[in-house]
């Protein structure tokens, strides 16, 4: 229904509970290097609880007149993953400024794309603490989207935009001078911040604590510059402590971690306990083992008797295609968990007045 969505697992990365992700934001640092992304990282020797980074080269950038670094990515997610970050140890912020900054950076290097995470945590990436982009050579199933509902916005006739065909709620503005997709992207940030509909269970605050932002990702299309907006809450309930617009409890056997700008833009970052998990599945199913009292398999099992009355035959010729195949599907929803506005026809009607809301 997406296109193609695109699975990665990350065996040296720990799978990280977004609650600890949000501790991590204001816990002190005191120690050297500040973080991960700091540029001291640059050849730092590493120590039993930070990895060596003695291959790490970093080059300095001006972006919007301010002193950025960009090194390419550890991990590789896809083609020239690369890391752009401020050159000082400041919060992740979603701002006027940061639309400006990736607008600048795009027009620098015109064949990346570049995203920044979320300010705020459960929606934000796994580094809340050191303002930093994400871009790369790299073509997702969501650049490839395309809009399913135009809007308008009063006052920017010059702008294209519109509701994308994805999973989550994007908002897609284009147009030729970044100056306008500037002014209006800030208009849509700073209603959305604001926003409240308890019909569609949008609350901009609950008891002081702040719930709406924004996902932003830049490229060039041609001669035009482009804005994806994706429209984040982070509210958790009773019934879903790890957040409304979270993937829910019964997809946490694949995904449980916060939903960031790479799985955002469609490639899915699974945890390394899946490459094992999912061997001995292929094993358990072609023997019709019963997994239920299997400690490490049975979070599985719902899943698995789905996907056994699924398929008429299932072999060992075919198993790896259709957990590959499963694990796509369940992605997908993971990412429709995480949309503000649902695609149903209510949800849709919600985006449309939230769009109408902007001024
Ligand atoms: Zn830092």
């Amino acid at each position: 229904e997406y296109g193609d969505l695109d699975i990665t697992i990350n065996l040296s990365k720990p799978e990280k509970d977004p609650k600890a992700i949000a501790a991590a934001k204001n816990a002190p640092q005191a120690g050297y290097p500040k973080c991960m992304l700091c540029r001291e990282c640059e050849g730092y020797a590493g120590r039993i609880n930070f990895p060596a980074r003695q291959n790490h080269r970093v080059i300095p950038v001006k972006i919007n007149n301010t002193d950025w670094c960009f090194q390419y990515s550890p991990y590789v997610y896809y083609n020239e993953h690369c890391i752009v970050f401020n050159a000082k140890h400041m919060p992740m912020a979603i701002n006027r400024d940061t639309f400006k900054k990736l607008l600048d950076f795009v027009g620098q290097f015109p064949h990346y794309f570049v995203g920044s995470n979320a300010d705020l945590p459960i929606v934000g990436g796994s580094i809340l603490s050191h303002d930093h982009f994400q871009g790369g050579n790299y073509t997702f199933a969501m650049a490839k989207a395309p809009v399913e509902y135009p809007l308008m916005f009063a006052g920017f006739e010059d702008v294209s935009a519109g509701i994308l065909k994805w999973p989550m709620s994007v908002i897609r503005l284009s147009a030729e001078n970044p100056c306008r997709l500037i002014e209006l992207a800030d208009k849509i940030l700073v209603s959305w911040r604001g926003y409240t509909d308890e019909s569609a269970f949008i609350y901009a605050e609950t008891e002081g604590e702040p719930h709406n932002t924004i996902t932003p990702i830049a490229r060039k299309r041609g001669d035009r510059c482009e804005l994806d907006l994706v429209l984040r809450n982070n509210i958790t309930t009773k019934e879903h402590p790890l957040g409304v617009f979270h993937p829910h409890a019964e997809l946490h056997h694949i995904k449980k971690e916060n939903i960031g700008l790479i799985e955002v833009m469609g490639l899915a970052v699974l945890p390394a306990r899946l490459k094992t998990e999912m061997a001995q599945l292929k094993c358990a199913i072609t023997e019709n083992r019963d997994i239920r009292d299997d400690e490490t398999l049975a979070k599985h099992a719902d899943w698995v008797d789905e996907i056994k009355q699924k398929y008429s035959d299932i072999n060992e010729n075919n198993i790896e295609e259709i957990l590959k195949d499963e694990i796509g599907l369940v992605f997908a929803k993971v990412l429709e968990h995480a949309g503000v506005f649902k695609r149903t026809e209510d949800g849709i009607a919600a985006f449309k007045r939230f769009a109408g809301s902007v001024k």
